[in-house]
C-alpha cells in the first residue's frame, strides 16, 4: 500500500466524526500519492503523518452579554495546523456550521494555500459557532471582546496572525484588534485585514475577489484566449464575489448571477459599476438580503431558494461555501460546456462533483490556488507591518498579480496530465513540496 493511501486509511478511522477534514485530507493525499512515493524521505521521517495531525487546537468557551442584557455562550477555536514556513496564518470564521471538523478542513487546506503563494506563512483557521447575522454592532462587539480575551495569549506577529474569512469582515478584524491592543498594549501585526488608516493593507478587501480573476485570465491566457466578452456565473454576495465581479466587468465580462442563502438572482443585462455599488451597500453596511437586488433593477430575477448552477455561461465562479456545488449540479454546469470553473469559496465542490469536471475534462482550479489572493495580500499586510511602511494600492496589486501568475504556473508544472492542465493535482503537489521539503530540513519535532 502507498504511504500516502496507508494514512489516509488510518486518518478516515480516527477521525470518522470530521467528514469536512476527511474530505479535504482525501483530496490532497490522493493528489501527493505519486510524489511522496518518488521522494522516500517523506515516508522515513513522518512527514504525512505528522502534517495530518494540527500542531495544537486550542477551543475555549466565549462568553458574551447580548442587547436584552442576557449571558450567551459560544464555542471559540483556533487549529494551529502547520508552521514549517512561516507564522501560523489564517482567517476566523464565525458561522452557526463552525465546529472543529470545518476549522480543520480549512486549516489543512491553508497550509498548502500558504505555501504556493510563495511567501511565508504557515497554516491555521479559527472562529466559532456565533452567528453575526440580525447581531446588533454592540453584540458582535461583546462578543469579539471576549473572543480576544481567550485568543490573544496564543497569537502575535511571528507566532500565529488571523485574518477575516466567513462572518468576519473590516468590522469585525476592527473590533478584535481593538481589544487585542488593550489586553497587549501593542500595536503591531497581530491581526491583518485591518482597516488601510490602521495599518492595514490597502487592497486587503478586494484581494481575494481581485486575485480570483487574475488566476482565472492566467488561466485563459494559456488557451489564447480573453476574459472580454465571457458571460460569468458567480455564486455568493459577500466579499469575494464582490470583488471577483467588480475586476471581471471591469475587465470586460458579463456577470449574470449573485447569491445568498436564500436563493439567487439573474441579472440578463450583467452587473456595473453601480449596481456592484449597490450590493455592497446592501450587503456590508445594512446587511440585507440579496433578493432586494431584484426589487431595484428591473433587468433581474430573484429565484428563492435555488443555486444559479442551472444557468448557461463560460465560466463559473463558486464563491460562496463549501460544498455548494454537488454532483448533480456539477452535470448541469458540465451540461453548458464551460470553458473553465474556478473556486472562490474554500472547498465549494463536493468530491462527486470533482470528479464530474473532470470526466467531462472541464478545467477545474482549487480554492487554495485561485482564491489565495486574499492570504497573500495578508502576508503583504505583514510585511508592511514588519517594516512600518504603507505600500500605494498600484504597488500591492501589481504584487498580488505577480503572486497570481506564479501560482498558475506552478500548478501548470506539476500539473501535467496527458496535454491538459489537471490544476487540482498541481496546486496539491506543488503546495505539498515545499512544505515537506521544510519539514525534512528542520529535523522531527
Ligand atoms: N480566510 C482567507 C482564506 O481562506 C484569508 C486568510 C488570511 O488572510 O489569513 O484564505
Amino acid at each position: 500500500m502507498k504511504y500516502a493511501d496507508r494514512v489516509l486509511t488510518e486518518l478516515q478511522e480516527r477521525y470518522k466524526s470530521e467528514p469536512e477534514f476527511l474530505q479535504a485530507a482525501e483530496g490532497v493525499l490522493a493528489s501527493i500519492g505519486d510524489y511522496v512515493e518518488d521522494h522516500s524521505d517523506i515516508e522515513k521521517y513522518g512527514i504525512l503523518d505528522r502534517l495530518v495531525e494540527p500542531d495544537r487546537i486550542l477551543t475555549f468557551r466565549v462568553t458574551w452579554i447580548d442587547g436584552a442584557g442576557k449571558a450567551q455562550t459560544n464555542r471559540g477555536y483556533r487549529v494551529q495546523f502547520s508552521n514549517a514556513i512561516g507564522p501560523y496564518k489564517g482567517g476566523l470564521r464565525f458561522h452557526p456550521t463552525v465546529n472543529q471538523s470545518i476549522l480543520k478542513f480549512l486549516g489543512f487546506e491553508q497550509i498548502f494555500k500558504n505555501s504556493l503563494t510563495g511567501l511565508w506563512l504557515g497554516g491555521a483557521k479559527g472562529g466559532s459557532d456565533f452567528d453575526p447575522k440580525g447581531k446588533s454592532d454592540a453584540e458582535v462587539m461583546s462578543f469579539c471582546e471576549s473572543f480576544m480575551t481567550e485568543l490573544f495569549n496564543y497569537i502575535g506577529p511571528d507566532t500565529d496572525v488571523p485574518a477575516g474569512d466567513i462572518g468576519v469582515g473590516e468590522r469585525e478584524i476592527g473590533y478584535l484588534y481593538g481589544w487585542y491592543k488593550k489586553l497587549a498594549n501593542q500595536f503591531h501585526g497581530s491581526l491583518t485585514g485591518k482597516g488601510a488608516d490602521w495599518g492595514g493593507s490597502s487592497l486587503r478587501p478586494q484581494a481575494t475577489g481581485y486575485g480570483l480573476i487574475y488566476f482565472v485570465e492566467a488561466m485563459l491566457q494559456e488557451m489564447n484566449q480573453k476574459l472580454e466578452g465571457k458571460k460569468i456565473i458567480i455564486s455568493g454576495s459577500g466579499n469575494v464575489s464582490q470583488y471577483a465581479a467588480e475586476k471581471a466587468v471591469e475587465q470586460g465580462a458579463k456577470v449574470i448571477t449573485l447569491s445568498d442563502s436564500d436563493g439567487y438572482i439573474l441579472d440578463s443585462e450583467g452587473l456595473n459599476e453601480e449596481k456592484l455599488q449597490f450590493v455592497k451597500e446592501l450587503k456590508n453596511i445594512r446587511r440585507g438580503r440579496i433578493s432586494e437586488y431584484a426589487n431595484k433593477y428591473k433587468s433581474a430575477k430573484f429565484f428563492k431558494d435555488q443555486k444559479p448552477w442551472s444557468e448557461e455561461a463560460d465560466i463559473y465562479l463558486p464563491c460562496a461555501t463549501q460544498n455548494e456545488i454537488d454532483g448533480d449540479q456539477a452535470k448541469k454546469i458540465a451540461g453548458s460546456r464551460p470553458i473553465l470553473v474556478a473556486e472562490g469559496a474554500n472547498m465549494p465542490t463536493t468530491p462527486q462533483a470533482v470528479r464530474v469536471f473532470k470526466q467531462a475534462e472541464i478545467l477545474h482550479a482549487p480554492d487554495k490556488a485561485s482564491n489565495a489572493g486574499g492570504v497573500a495580500v495578508s502576508g503583504l499586510e505583514m510585511s508592511q507591518n514588519m517594516a512600518n511602511l504603507a505600500w500605494e494600492k498600484e504597488d500591492v496589486d501589481k504584487r498580488l498579480h505577480k503572486i497570481m501568475n506564479e501560482i498558475h504556473d506552478k500548478c501548470v508544472k506539476y500539473g501535467q496530465a496527458g496535454g491538459n492542465i489537471d490544476y487540482i493535482k498541481g496546486a496539491d503537489i506543488a503546495g505539498f513540496a515545499r512544505v515537506a521539503d521544510a519539514m525534512l530540513s528542520q529535523g522531527v519535532w
